[in-house]
């Protein structure tokens, strides 16, 4: 297939942006797949934040990781995404957002716009000049189509001077389909004050 689908694109991008020795975050860890393809990307000289609410997906990240000898190049908190500035005051690589629920779990514990766009504005200040953030937009659920068109207001209105924002979609699959929102930096944000 010439056409990647929007996580084997999300994966894409994320490798395309990552090297070595460089610290990535996974902003919904839920069950740990992201986390767990961010610490390959790492390697041993770099580092995983990797954040959920939830205690059920932090625990599942953390066995993830034991699973594949990775639990060292990981740092799984039990905490909000609109918080990793309390975490990380290093330039990020990369960040990638899975919007909605933990599949399987409880379908009210899902992101939120106000949230979600906090965690956005900090991560473009935390991100290298040629970081990456990745959000995979799901939408079918409750609260789902508020927290898509918030997100997408939010980034249309970025300054084209540093970011490029991307929307990868296919256009006529059924049901709702996730899309991919990419936020490349180009340039460093005048410093304020
Ligand atoms: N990437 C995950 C995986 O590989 O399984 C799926 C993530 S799931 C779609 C969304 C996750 O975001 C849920 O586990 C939920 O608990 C979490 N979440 C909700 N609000 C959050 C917040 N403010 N900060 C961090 N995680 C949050």
């Amino acid at each position: 297939m010439i056409l990647e689908r929007v996580i084997q694109y999300a994966q894409t991008l994320l490798k395309k942006s990552v090297s070595e020795g460089e610290i990535a975050v996974d902003a919904t860890a839920g069950n740990g797949h992201d986390t767990l393809f961010l610490a390959n990307l790492v390697g041993d000289n770099g580092y995983v934040y990797a954040f959920d609410v939830q205690k059920e997906a932090v625990d599942a990240t953390l066995h993830r990781l034991l699973d594949n000898a990775l639990e060292h190049r990981a740092i799984v908190l039990k905490d909000g995404h609109e918080n990793v500035a309390k975490y990380i005051n290093k330039p990020v690589a990369a960040a990638i957002f899975n919007l909605g629920y933990l599949p399987g779990s409880n379908h009210e514990i899902i992101t939120r716009p106000d949230t979600t766009i906090q965690a956005i504005e900090s991560l473009l200040t935390l991100l290298k000049v040629g970081g990456v953030i990745v959000l995979v937009v799901y939408y079918g659920h409750e609260g789902g189509k508020d927290e898509r068109n918030e997100v997408i207001e939010f980034v249309s209105n970025l300054s084209q001077k540093h970011v490029h924002v991307l929307r990868y979609e296919f256009m006529n699959q059924k049901n709702d389909p996730p899309f991919i929102i990419a936020l490349e930096k180009v340039k460093e944000f005048p410093k304020e004050g």
